[in-house]
């Protein structure tokens, strides 16, 4: 076991949804490579819960081939041990039947860890999180983990977290957005704080603006059904966006105490300024995306894929976003993210200001204004655009070189998926990167207004072809500000 990983106490996992897709595509393989490092203790179990009627061998065979399917190179003896510590329980949450199956399982182990985790439809989070309360499965220490979405707008997720806080105590409650387990995502706090850089330029003295890009290259795939009920707005900008913005914005918080972490973000969501129906109007553009090629190949447009020819769900926003304090005052955030973009790219863009003299002649060639670049996908890294001279006898000519530190070349460390980290810390009660209830609230009372004004906005999304960058309306957004997307 690597030096600087500390095992784990004993605890109790218990997944329901755990014959589901997220389960076994993030949950079991986070969980194998945890047992492969040697941080699970010999008294920790997985307890997996579904409707379906399997027994443990059963499941632990689903389990394995699921751990096969998205791990290399396997370890046989890792592996084992890893089977071992798995149980299957049949429970249906709608028919309320086979909580004594699990009652059963979890009895005798009240002193040690316990940690639910929904993996399932949000439909089911009030209902399964009152059953474990009715059913006395709730102990000191005991918590909960939720998966997005929490709630479809601010009513409904006031909603949710009320059932559950009815149950849970706000610090047994695990929200989470698992772009806050990346790694980059973390870096950029690591970038912030413990560097002294940086911190005396993070403001609007001397940023000219910031953009966040959260692209993908898929369709809605096999999520048609939820997706045209949520959108881009819902699936990505209310929680993954405006939690990376929160992050770049943040004062420093006192510590990285949950609560100070999480303090310092609540109070960039609640300066964002707030978008009436002009600024959406002006700042906000969404898209739709048509029949176009995708990773070489011919894709159909939207509305055939989920079938509604009428769907006016966006699959592309791009914002600008105004953030009402001493820090940021006039600094615009621009936030876009889609679905069938032409490549598959996430990054923070920090663009400083313009140098405020030139001594150069014009001959050195243009001063491009410096970047920090953060990428979180594909190849996570950090990337700062500064100006040099180029090589070489002559005369002074300036070039732009990029300072360019890839985490995979850097490190020659395996990426570490965000669910690994975020399952280790909900089980050891740490909710640094997690959401807070007010956080996500906050958020809501931001984007609600965008989908009341869209809902009552007759114009449809604007069409994109697959395999572009949006609708042209999303360029204009940046370019009337006489500003221009990144793109290399
Ligand atoms: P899924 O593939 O549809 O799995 C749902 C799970 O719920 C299955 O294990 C299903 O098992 C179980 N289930 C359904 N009805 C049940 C009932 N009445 N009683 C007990 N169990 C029941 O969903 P998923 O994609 O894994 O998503 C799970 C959660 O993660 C959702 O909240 C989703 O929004 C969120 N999420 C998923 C992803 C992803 O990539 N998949 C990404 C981000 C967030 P049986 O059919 O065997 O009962």
């Amino acid at each position: 076991m690597p030096v600087r990983m500390k095992q784990l106490e004993p605890f109790d996992l218990i997944v329901f949804g755990g014959t589901g897709d997220l389960a076994h595509r993030k949950l079991l393989p986070a969980l194998y490579y945890r047992e492969l490092d040697g941080q699970l203790h010999d008294n920790a179990r997985i307890i997996a819960v579904s409707r379906r009627d399997l027994s443990d061998d059963e499941y632990r065979e689903w389990a394995r081939k699921s751990v096969a399917s998205q791990v290399n190179g396997l370890c046989d003896l890792a592996m084992q041990r890893f089977m071992e510590r798995i149980t299957y329980v049949s429970l249906n949450v709608d028919e309320n039947t086979g909580w004594e199956n699990l009652e059963q399982v979890l009895a005798g182990r009240e002193d040690i860890t316990r940690a639910f985790y929904l993996s399932v439809s949000p439909k089911f989070f009030g209902p399964i999180c009152s059953a474990i309360g009715e059913h006395g499965l709730v102990t000191e220490e005991t918590r909960v983990t939720i998966e997005k979405p929490i709630g479809h707008d601010g009513e409904s997720a006031h909603a949710v977290n009320e059932t559950i806080g009815s149950v849970f105590k706000e610090h047994q409650i695990f929200r989470i957005d698992h772009y806050l387990g990346k790694e980059t995502v973390q870096n950029l706090m690591a970038l912030r704080f413990a560097n002294v850089l940086f911190e005396p330029l993070w403001n609007s003295a001397h940023i000219d603006h910031v953009q966040i890009t959260v692209a993908e290259t898929l369709g809605v795939e096999s999520r048609a059904g939820y997706y045209d009920t949520a959108g881009a707005l819902r699936d990505m900008v209310q929680n993954h966006l405006l939690q990376l913005l929160c992050l770049v914005a943040m004062e420093p918080p006192e510590s990285m105490e949950a609560d100070s972490v999480r303090d310092e973000k609540l109070k960039v969501l609640k300066a964002l300024v707030p978008m009436d129906e002009d600024r959406v109007n002006r700042n906000t553009v969404r898209g739709q995306y048509r029949a176009g090629a995708s990773a070489g190949g011919a894709v159909g447009g939207y509305l055939e894929e989920v079938g509604n020819p009428h769907s006016m769900t966006e699959t592309f926003v791009a914002a600008k976003v105004e953030i009402a304090n001493w820090r940021w005052a006039g600094v615009p955030f621009y936030m876009r993210t889609g679905k069938r973009l032409a490549s598959r790219l996430s990054e923070i863009v920090i663009q400083f200001k313009d140098l405020p003299h030139s001594i150069f002649l014009e001959e050195a060639g243009q001063i491009a204004a410096n970047q920090l670049i953060i990428r979180l996908q594909p190849d996570e890294g950090v990337k700062m655009q500064l100006m040099i001279k180029d090589p070489g006898p002559g005369g002074m000519r300036l070039r732009k070189v990029p300072l360019d530190m890839s985490f995979a070349e850097a490190f020659k460390v395996r990426n570490v998926d965000a669910y690994e980290r975020l399952i280790i810390d909900m089980i050891r009660g740490n909710q640094t990167l997690f959401m807070r209830r007010d956080e996500v609230e906050a958020a809501w009372k931001w984007v609600d207004p965008i989908l009341e004004h869209w809902a009552n906005d007759k114009e449809p999304p604007k069409g994109y072809t697959s395999g572009t960058w949006g609708p042209s309306a999303s360029i204009a957004l940046i370019e009337r500000d006489g500003r221009t997307w990144h793109e290399e």
